[in-house]
C-alpha cells in the first residue's frame, strides 16, 4: 500500500499541496479535515453539543459519511459548503479531541486506504499516527500571519483579525490534546510554504519518492 502522509496546521496548505501531489501522481485524495468536520455539521444539526463526548460518539459511529474531493455528503445530505462555515469550524476541534470519535474515524480512513491500495490523505496525525508505514511523511508549515491571511481569503465575510484568532486557538487545541494531537513526525520532510510556489513543492515532494 501506498500512502504519502500530509500533516500540518491550518492554512500551511495541506488542500492545495495534496490535491496537486495526488493529480502528479494518479492516486487518490483524502481530506481527512472533512471528515471531522462532518460529524460535526452533523451534531450540530441534531443539536447535539459538540462537547459531549458519549452522545457525538455515537453519532459518529452510524454516520454515512461519504468524502469525495468536492462533494461530502452527511446521511444524504449536501454539506459540501457548510462543513466549512463557521459554526463548523468553531466547534471541530472540540469533536476532533474526543477519543472514540477519532478510533471511528481512524478506521474509516485505513478502509478508505485499504480499498484503493493508498492514496495522498492530509490531516494532523496521518503519518504519526493513522498511517505509521507511509512511503513518504510531509509536514507542511507556514508562518502564521501567512496562514491566517491564506484563510481570510477563502472566508471573505470575516475580519482578518477574527480568522486569526480562531486559527490560533484551533491550533492550540489540535496541538495541545491528548489524542493524537498535531504533530511532526520524527522523519516527516518539514517544508515551508510561507514562500514558495505549489508547483516547486510538488516537484520536491516528487523527488523524495
Ligand atoms: O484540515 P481542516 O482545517 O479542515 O481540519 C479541521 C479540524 O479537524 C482540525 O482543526 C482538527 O481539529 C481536526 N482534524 C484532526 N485530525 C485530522 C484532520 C483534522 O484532528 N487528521
Amino acid at each position: 500500500m501506498k500512502v504519502i502522509a500530509i500533516d500540518g496546521p491550518a492554512g500551511s496548505g495541506k488542500s492545495t499541496v495534496a490535491r496537486r501531489l495526488a493529480d502528479r501522481l494518479g492516486l487518490d485524495y483524502l481530506d481527512t479535515g472533512a471528515m471531522y468536520r462532518a460529524v460535526t455539521f452533523a451534531a450540530l444539526r441534531r443539536g447535539i453539543d459538540p462537547s459531549d463526548a458519549d452522545d457525538v460518539a455515537r453519532l459518529a459511529a452510524r454516520l454515512d459519511l461519504d468524502v469525495k474531493v468536492d462533494a461530502v455528503t452527511v446521511d444524504g445530505v449536501d454539506a459540501t459548503i457548510e462543513i466549512r462555515g463557521p459554526e463548523v469550524t468553531r466547534a471541530v476541534s472540540i469533536v476532533a479531541a474526543i477519543p472514540a470519535v477519532r478510533a471511528e474515524l481512524v478506521r474509516r480512513q485505513r478502509e478508505w486506504a485499504a480499498a484503493r491500495d493508498g492514496g495522498v490523505i492530509e490531516g494532523r496525525d496521518i503519518g504519526t499516527v493513522v498511517f505509521p508505514d507511509a512511503v513518504l511523511k510531509v509536514y507542511l508549515t507556514a508562518a502564521a500571519e501567512v496562514r491566517a491571511s491564506r484563510r481570510s481569503q477563502e472566508v471573505s465575510d470575516l475580519a482578518y483579525d477574527v480568522v486569526a484568532a480562531d486559527l490560533a486557538r484551533r491550533d492550540a487545541l489540535d496541538a495541545g490534546r491528548d489524542v493524537s494531537p498535531l504533530a511532526q513526525a520524527s522523519e516527516a520532510l518539514v517544508v515551508d510554504t510561507s514562500e514558495r510556489s505549489v508547483d516547486e513543492i510538488v516537484d520536491e515532494l516528487v523527488t523524495r519518492l
